[in-house]
């Protein structure tokens, strides 16, 4: 029985073991996650001839699994998805460490179906392997409903391989990710706390004036609030980077939100004697997207169109609707963007030199507000003149 296979298709067989080859030929030579594990879940499904398949992480500190690829779900369904530890067949397959075969998943009562409700896809029968590293379960491979009867021990065997495959690729990669944007961070860091010490340094010269020693208690201050910024702005991209932010995808009122961000800016915007403008059709439909997400971009945009602007300046936020994405435009009357800066502007730490040292500021801002933007779909654009002014556009499809 547990051969069946072998003996009724020896060429399919074959080809199923040469597919397993190449995997793991494509494994030693690259480290991008998402194509690799793209490969490895495309194989699954063919190999045990499923109609889906895909690839739940494990979150042990929020005891939840997230999907990281699925052959049947796009990327924006699957960063809304989230899969208990408890009460679910994938939670199942982490506690327990085993695989998971069964013929009718409603049946079943481990299986989740939650997950159902948002894809609307039903799931009949399924077979599920843990992804086991260095004796941690980093996840778990599913296949979904086997086109003809139901899925075999040999089918779990070859999964059993994939899924091994699977860890090991999860596992260089996340090393390979942290170490780049470890070194980076530490990189960044250097600055900062290379003025502190200066400062503490001179801090305790005798021959320092009271006015000097208040300057540089001021000094410290602003650089240990910046420190503040760059480590939970690093927590977020590294974050987002990393595929583990859940989002909640709700319909909302635009215009509300424009104005609450405006409120949240405002004493920093007086500060500069900047004024703030909305501009909003007053009957703007609802939009679709994960709220809090988006706030967090339009905050980020007026706090750089404040910061980079001149005294007496102003920020124009332009909100509007067409036939398949709504467009928000933060225009500023500031300082401008070199031309030759604005291809680096959405890399990570990225600073305009001129305003470097006059502005506060990690270099992050743009990079976070890109990732979230890319996950909902939309993509985000800068124009900008030196010396005029700056405008950046984030454009968001309809639905979501
Ligand atoms: P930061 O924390 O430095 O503001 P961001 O990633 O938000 O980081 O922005 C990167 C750089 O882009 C900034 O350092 C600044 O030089 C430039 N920049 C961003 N927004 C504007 C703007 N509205 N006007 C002028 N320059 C800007």
């Amino acid at each position: 029985m547990k051969r069946k296979r072998d003996m009724s298709d020896p060429e399919k067989s074959l080809e199923d073991y040469q597919r397993l080859i190449a995997i793991a030929r494509d494994l030693a030579s690259t480290l991008d996650l998402d194509v690799l594990l793209n490969r490895i879940t495309r194989a699954a499904a063919d190999i045990s001839d499923a109609e889906a398949a895909s690839i739940l992480l494990y979150d042990d500190a929020a005891r939840q699994l997230f999907f990281q690829v699925a052959t049947n779900l796009d990327l924006q369904t699957m960063r809304g998805l989230v899969v208990p530890l408890e009460g679910s067949i994938a939670g199942w397959i982490v506690t327990n460490r085993e695989p998971v075969r069964i013929a009718n998943a409603h049946a079943d009562a481990r299986f989740y179906n939650k997950i159902e409700q948002t894809t609307r896809f039903t799931t009949e029968s399924l077979l599920g392997v843990p992804l086991i590293t260095k004796k941690k379960v980093v996840g778990v491979l599913e296949v979904i409903n086997k086109h003809n009867g139901n899925f075999t021990t040999e089918d779990e065997d070859l999964l059993l391989v994939l899924g091994a495959q699977a860890a090991v690729a999860i596992e260089n990669a996340r090393l390979f990710q942290q170490t780049d944007l470890i070194s980076e961070f530490v990189h960044e860091l250097r600055t900062p706390l290379a003025s502190i010490g200066m400062t503490t340094y001179l801090l305790l010269r005798p021959e320092m004036s009271q006015e000097q020693r208040e300057q540089m208690v001021h000094n410290i201050h602003g650089e240990t609030l910046r420190l503040n910024t760059l480590a939970s702005s690093f927590l977020d991209l590294a974050r987002l980077e990393s595929g583990r932010v859940q989002f909640h995808l709700t319909k909302f009122d635009l215009p509300p939100l424009l104005e609450e961000c405006r409120q949240i800016m405002q004493s920093k915007a007086d500060e500069e004697s900047v004024t703030i403008r909305i501009e909003n059709p007053a009957d703007f439909p609802q939009v679709e997207a994960d709220r809090d997400k988006i706030k967090q971009v339009v905050l980020n945009l007026l706090s750089n169109a404040i910061k980079y602007n001149r005294s007496n300046g102003s920020v124009i936020l332009t909100a509007s609707m067409g036939d398949r994405d709504w467009t928000l435009a933060v225009r500023d009357t500031g300082i401008g963007i070199p031309e030759k800066s604005l291809p680096h502007l959405f890399q990570k730490f990225y600073r305009v030199r001129a305003s470097e040292n006059k502005v506060s500021g990690t270099g992050l801002g743009l990079s976070i507000c890109k990732q979230i933007i890319s996950v909902h779909g939309g993509s985000i654009e800068i124009e900008s003149t030196l010396g005029e002014g700056t405008v950046i556009t984030i454009h968001l499809p309809k639905a979501a």
